[in-house]
């Protein structure tokens, strides 16, 4: 029930109509009798300097953010917190004492999704498709699940570079063109393979990566996560590899901005389920 307490949370982005968090965040809320409410907040990149002003002067309780701000909101911040400093990215703040504080969920809600299916990243070479915002977290968790050659695979090769750094401990990261010829050789000696590029989205789009190098000892991860059976993932489970969406990405980003908003952990089974009800037919 909404009265004159309700403390608002929210997702800050362009567009934010298709999105799952509302549902998830509201399931949660609801689950601890808090009284509060997440909603979708459309924010052009023109209008994210008053956008931030307005958490504050709106007494939010905390935001989401998502494409395409999450590296502009920084210079609005007062602190950067955790991961989001060595990732430069953005898609939690929190509200402390008046201070709007930056942080990063994308990189562990990556890993819990990893440790909950598993996967071993220990040892495997990793292909990562994309360099976009989602990228970094994705850089990063692979090296901290411990894979041993990183290969970042985009469009604009200088994305791609700028990544490198964010490898840490890997014996190898190469950056290399979408469009260079050396993908396929990339592709056939990577175990681990993710598409972090937003191809997929449209039924248009064509596919991130040469499917017909898969094979059963692949395994292919895409970010998106709907339709659940993304076109990459349908051409490589019929050859065979293993595959996974990144609907556990999605709600365990949730969660982990959850828990910095109320200090509370709701049963991830809340959210799983809520953001899949939501799910359009
Ligand atoms: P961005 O818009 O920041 O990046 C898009 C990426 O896709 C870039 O690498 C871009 O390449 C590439 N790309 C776009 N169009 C093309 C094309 N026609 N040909 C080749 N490459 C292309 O998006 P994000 O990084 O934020 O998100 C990427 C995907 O991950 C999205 O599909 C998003 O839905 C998903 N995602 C899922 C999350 C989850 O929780 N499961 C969380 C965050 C994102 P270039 O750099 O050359 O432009």
């Amino acid at each position: 029930m909404i009265d004159g307490h309700t403390r608002l949370y929210g997702l800050l982005g362009m567009p934010v109509g298709h999105s799952l968090s509302p549902a998830l965040h509201n399931a949660a809320f609801s689950h601890f009798g808090i009284n509060a409410c997440y909603v979708p907040l459309p924010v052009a990149p023109s209008d994210i300097s008053a956008a931030i002003s307005a958490i504050k002067a709106f007494g939010f309780g905390g935001v989401n953010v998502t494409v395409p701000h999450k590296t502009t909101v920084i210079p609005f911040l007062d602190e950067i917190r955790g991961d989001a400093a060595a990732l430069g990215a953005v898609n939690v703040i929190s509200v402390e004492d008046g201070r709007l504080i930056g942080h990063n969920t994308d990189s562990t809600g990556f890993r819990r999704m990893i440790e909950t299916h598993p996967v071993d990243f220990a040892g495997k070479p990793v292909a990562i498709i994309g360099a976009g915002g989602a990228a970094p977290a994705i850089v990063s968790a692979a090296a901290a699940l411990g894979a041993s050659d990183i290969v970042i695979v985009n469009r604009t090769l200088e994305k791609a570079q700028a990544l490198i750094p964010l490898a840490q401990g890997v014996k190898n990261t190469t950056a290399i063109s979408l469009s260079s010829q050396s993908v396929d050789s990339f592709i056939k000696n990577s175990i681990i393979i993710i598409n972090a590029t937003s191809l997929g989205l449209h039924s248009v789009d064509p596919l991130p990566v040469p499917v017909h190098l898969l094979t059963a000892r692949h395994t292919v991860i895409d970010l998106i996560y709907k339709p659940p059976e993304t076109p990459l993932l349908q051409a490589a489970g019929k050859r065979g590899a293993a595959i996974i969406n990144g609907y556990g990405m999605l709600v365990y980003q949730a969660l982990e901005s959850f828990k910095i908003w109320t200090g509370l952990t709701p049963p991830a089974s809340i959210m799983w389920d809520a953001g899949l009800g939501a799910f359009p037919d």
